[in-house]
C-alpha cells in the first residue's frame, strides 16, 4: 500500500528536504573555497620557490665561474709571477669582497693554504680534512664540489659553505684545490626578506637532506640532516612540485612548494602553514555555517508551525463536519448527512444494479409520551431508539440518520425487501422490548412503526420508483400505512396492494 503524508506531514518533510539541500549546497560551496584557497598558495609558494631558486642559483653560478677563473689562472706562470699586489689583482676579482661573500682560497695537494684573496701571504691553515678538498683528493671528476656547512677557522664568523674545484698538477695528478666560501647569512638574509606568514617556512637543503638554511632561524638546525623524515621523501620527485606535509623539525602541517638548483645538489623549500592559508577561510566558514544553521533552523521552525496550524485546521474541519454530520441527540446521522447518503446510494444502486431498501421509523404515540413524562424523558427515549437503530444495522454500507423530530430513516444498500423487513421486525421488536413506559400507547409502552421502500435492481421485483423523491416518498407511504393499521408494525410499500394517499412531501 503506498505510504500516504498528510500535508501537515509534507510540509515538514519538505523543508527539511530543502534545509538539508541548503546546508549540502553551502558545504559544497564551503569545501570549493577551501580548495580554492589551498590552491591559490600553492600556486604563491611555487612562485616564491622559483623567485628564491632563481636567485640563489645565478649567484652560485657566479661563484662557480670566479673560482674556475682562479684555477685556470694560476696555472699561468706569467700570472703567478707577477708582483703580489697585482697578483692579488688579477686572480681575485672585486666582486668576491661583497657581503656575505667568504674568501677565495688555494690550497696546495696536502691542504695548507697557498693563496688566499684576503691576505698575503696566505694564513697559515691546514683545509685537507674538510670534505670540500677530501671530494677532489680522491676524485678527480668531482668537478664543482658544494661542501657541508662548517664553521670556518679563519674567523670566528658564522657558518659557511664551500665551493670547490680541483686544480691539476702539471702530471695531471692532484695538485690541490680552489674553494670559495659563503657565508650561509647571506641565505640567511635573503629569506629574511620574505613575507610568509607565522607559520611559514624557507628551508635550503642539500639533496642528501643537510640544512643548509631555515626560516625560522636556528643556529642548532643548521647542518641537521632530515633525509630520515617523512616530509623528505616527498622533495625527491622530480625538480618541482608542491605537497601537504607534516614538518619534521616542528610537526606543523604545511603545504610545501619545492625546486632544485639546476647544477647544484641544492632544493629550496617554501613550506606555507596550512593553518595560516586557511586562517581566513575559518572565519568565513563559521559566518557561513552560522548563517545557514540559523536560515535552516528558522525554515524547520516556521514548517513546524505551519504543519501545526495545518493539522489544528484539519482536526478542527474534522470535527464540524462530523457536528455537521451526526445527530447530537442520538449519535446517528444528521439529517443532512443522511440526504447526501440517500443520493449517493441511490446513484449507485442504479449505477450497480443492486437493491436499495429505505427503512422509515417513526415512534409511535410519542406527543402523547413528550406531554405526559416532559421533553427531557422524551429525549432519552428517542436517544434509546437511535441507540436499537444502532445496534441493528451492521454491514458496511448500512446507514441510519435522523430523518427530524422522532423520524428515523435507514439505508440498506444490497439489501432486498425479505431482508429489510428483516431488520425492521428486529429493529421494531427491540424498541418494544426496551419497555420504556408509554401510557398512550395500547401496549404501555414506547412503539415504533416502520415503512420500508426498496428500489429493487431486477424488473418486476417490486415498485419501481423514478427517483429519489418518489423513492423516499414510497418509504412514507408505507409508514403512513403502518401507523392506519394500528401501529407498532413494519410495512413493506407495494405489499398490501393499497398505497396510501399521496402526502405532501
Ligand atoms: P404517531 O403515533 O401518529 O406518530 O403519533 P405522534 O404523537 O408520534 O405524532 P407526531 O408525529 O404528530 O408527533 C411528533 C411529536 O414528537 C411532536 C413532538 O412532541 C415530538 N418530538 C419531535 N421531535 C422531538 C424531540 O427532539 N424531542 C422530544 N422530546 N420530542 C420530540
Ligand atoms: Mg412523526
Ligand atoms: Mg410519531
Amino acid at each position: 500500500m503506498p505510504v500516504r503524508l498528510n500535508p501537515a506531514g509534507m510540509i515538514v518533510a519538505v523543508t527539511i528536504a530543502l534545509a538539508c539541500a541548503i546546508a549540502g549546497l553551502g558545504a559544497a560551496a564551503l569545501a570549493q573555497m577551501r580548495s580554492d584557497a589551498l590552491a591559490s598558495a600553492s600556486e604563491a609558494s611555487a612562485n616564491l620557490a622559483l623567485t628564491l631558486e632563481r636567485s640563489i642559483s645565478r649567484n652560485l653560478h657566479i661563484y662557480e665561474f670566479a673560482i674556475a677563473g682562479v684555477a685556470d689562472a694560476i696555472r699561468a706562470p706569467e700570472v703567478m709571477q707577477l708582483p703580489t699586489a697585482l697578483r692579488q689583482r688579477v686572480l681575485f676579482d672585486r666582486s668576491l669582497n661583497a657581503e656575505d661573500m667568504g674568501s677565495l682560497l688555494v690550497a696546495d695537494a696536502s691542504g695548507n693554504l697557498v693563496l688566499d684573496s684576503h691576505k698575503w701571504p696566505p694564513r697559515a691553515v691546514n683545509v685537507a680534512d674538510r670534505d670540500y678538498f677530501q671530494a677532489h683528493a680522491h676524485d678527480a671528476n668531482a668537478g664543482t664540489f658544494l661542501s657541508q656547512p662548517f664553521q670556518p677557522r679563519i674567523t670566528t664568523e658564522n657558518k659557511s659553505i664551500g665551493l670547490s674545484r680541483r686544480v691539476p698538477a702539471p702530471d695531471g695528478s692532484f695538485g690541490g684545490i680552489v674553494v670559495g666560501t659563503l657565508r650561509i647569512n647571506y641565505f640567511r638574509k635573503l629569506f629574511n626578506g620574505v613575507s610568509l606568514g607565522s607559520g611559514g617556512t624557507l628551508t635550503l637543503l642539500r639533496t642528501d637532506g643537510t640544512i643548509i638554511m631555515r626560516r625560522p632561524y636556528e643556529d642548532s638546525s643548521i647542518g641537521r640532516n632530515i633525509s630520515g623524515s617523512s616530509s623528505f621523501t616527498p622533495l625527491l620527485r622530480g625538480t618541482e612540485g608542491s605537497f601537504i606535509g607534516v614538518a619534521a623539525v616542528d610537526g606543523v602541517q604545511r603545504l610545501y612548494s619545492y625546486r632544485r638548483l639546476p647544477g647544484f645538489p641544492l632544493m629550496v623549500v617554501v613550506g606555507l602553514s596550512v593553518r595560516d592559508v586557511l586562517a581566513p577561510w575559518y572565519k568565513r566558514a563559521w559566518w557561513f555555517a552560522g548563517l545557514i544553521a540559523v536560515v535552516d533552523a528558522l525554515l524547520v521552525g516556521l514548517a513546524v508551525l505551519l504543519s501545526r496550524q495545518w493539522r489544528r485546521r484539519l482536526a478542527m474541519e474534522a470535527h464540524l463536519r462530523l457536528m455537521v454530520n451526526t445527530d447530537g441527540l442520538t449519535g446517528l446521522g444528521s439529517r443532512r448527512a443522511l440526504d447526501d447518503a440517500a443520493d449517493k446510494e441511490w446513484r449507485r444502486s442504479r449505477r450497480d444494479g443492486l437493491p436499495l431498501s429505505l427503512l422509515m421509523v417513526d415512534v409511535d404515540h410519542f406527543k402523547q409520551f413528550n406531554d405526559r413524562y416532559g421533553h427531557l424523558a422524551g429525549d432519552d427515549a428517542l436517544a434509546a431508539v437511535g441507540d436499537c437503530i444502532q445496534r441493528h444495522i451492521r454491514r458496511p454500507g448500512d446507514y441510519a440518520g435522523r430523518y427530524g423530530g422522532e423520524e428515523f430513516a435507514i439505508l440498506l444498500p444490497g439489501t432486498p425487501a425479505a431482508g429489510a423487513a428483516r431488520v425492521a421486525e428486529a429493529i421494531r421488536h427491540a424498541v418494544q422490548a426496551l419497555e420504556l413506559p408509554n401510557a398512550a400507547s395500547p401496549l404501555g409502552a414506547v412503539t415504533v412503526s416502520i415503512g420500508i421502500a426498496t428500489s429493487s435492481a431486477r424488473e418486476g421485483d417490486g415498485p419501481a420508483f423514478a427517483d429519489l423523491r418518489a423513492f423516499l416518498h414510497g418509504g412514507d407511504q408505507a409508514l403512513y400505512l403502518a401507523k392506519r393499521d394500528g401501529r407498532n408494525r413494519v410495512v413493506v410499500f407495494g405489499e398490501t396492494g393499497e398505497t396510501a394517499p399521496t402526502l405532501s412531501v
